[in-house]
């Protein structure tokens, strides 16, 4: 089996030569870990395809360090899309544009559109910046899994399968990022993230969410996705939990939630009195639960556990993020 460099962050230049040369490099960006190659190499991109078992009906992101690389992939950027960039790029931000015709047909899935990013982590920036083209970068995992929010993630799932990983820090953010179409008359946002709904709303007014036509427009949204091997299960509460754990309390489970008030600590003991076989993760903050759940899900697949129980979330602000994530693994 061919092996997968493993490149420091000293050495984003050995990265960027792989990727001139068509090769494949993960790399960290604030929202999860991509899978890099040259946008405008075809033999590239089916590189991409393969490593990640990724359906070819499923179309790509490309990444951009400057805002010059738009003329090349996008050929016509709407008012709409103009006040979107301008307040929230560089960052966790896709925006779905018509197509130039030089991106070729595999990036878009044979869509007249194209997603394009500017992410705003220094490593990727940096790395897009010397390879000097416009990178695809899908999630760094087997298509189906959970994102790769750290290089040792990448390395369990595409360890022999991709030229290289950039060893950089774990992600900021840890979901991937808000997905807007705005190709049409209205906006519609296709993937919720760390720029939320309302976010987008205070910048260019109503928006709304994908329907089942819209998501017939972003085909990805239709696979399977950021599943563990573990079954999930949705709980509404710490205090309601019990009725959906089982029961004795031997079996070997994961718990993960979000708790901000004082009684966190006590909520904790309690559970692991109870189920002192659970691994159990109660976040401070939304952000936390965020950053901490594709993380989660993989510790607990080493571990074998069968099931996860996780906390639902009010669907506002960054808990529509994480309740669409928890929905579609638990599916
Ligand atoms: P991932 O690469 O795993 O972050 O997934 C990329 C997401 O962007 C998928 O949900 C795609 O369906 C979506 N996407 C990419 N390109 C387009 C496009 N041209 N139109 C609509 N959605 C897109
Ligand atoms: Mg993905």
């Amino acid at each position: 089996m061919p092996t997968t460099k493993r490149i420091g962050i000293d050495h984003v230049k050995i990265a960027a030569e792989i990727l001139r040369q068509g090769g494949t490099v993960a790399f960290p960006t604030e929202t999860v870990y991509g899978l890099g190659a040259d946008a405008l190499n075809p033999e590239a991109i089916d590189k991409i395809f393969v490593a990640k078992g990724r359906p070819s009906d499923n179309p790509l992101i490309v990444h951009i360090a400057a805002l010059e690389q738009l003329d090349a992939i996008a050929h016509a950027v709407t008012p709409l899309a103009k006040n979107l960039i301008e307040r929230y790029w560089p960052g966790p931000l896709t925006v779905v544009l018509k197509k130039s015709p030089d991106i070729p047909a595999s990036v878009t899935a044979g869509l007249d559109t194209v997603a394009v990013r500017m992410p705003e982590d220094p490593i990727a920036i940096e790395l897009i910046r010397l390879t000097d083209r416009p990178i695809v970068a899908p999630s760094a995992n087997r298509s189906g899994r959970p994102s790769a929010t750290s290089w040792q993630a990448v390395v369990e799932d595409l360890d022999g399968l991709i030229d290289g990983v950039l060893c950089g820090p774990p992600t900021r953010i840890g979901l991937e990022s808000t997905v807007v179409d705005t190709t049409g008359k209205w906006p519609i946002i296709l993937r919720h993230g760390a720029i939320t709904q309302e976010m987008i709303q205070a910048c260019i007014g109503n928006v709304s969410t994908a329907t089942s036509d819209a998501q017939r427009r972003s085909p990805g949204t239709r696979h399977r996705h950021y599943q563990p091997r573990a079954r999930v299960v949705l709980f509404k509460d710490f205090l309601t939990l019990d009725p959906v754990l089982p029961d004795p309390a031997e079996i070997p489970v994961g718990i993960i939630g979000c708790r901000d008030d004082s009684d966190r600590a006590e909520i904790q003991n309690r559970l692991q009195k109870r189920y002192p076989h659970a691994e159990i993760k109660i976040c401070r903050s939304m952000d936390e639960y965020a950053n901490s759940l594709f993380e989660f899900f993989r510790h607990c697949d080493s571990l074998k556990l069968q099931t996860i129980f996780c906390q639902q979330v009010d669907s506002s602000g960054l808990g529509r993020a994480i309740m669409d994530r928890l929905t579609r693994a638990s599916q």
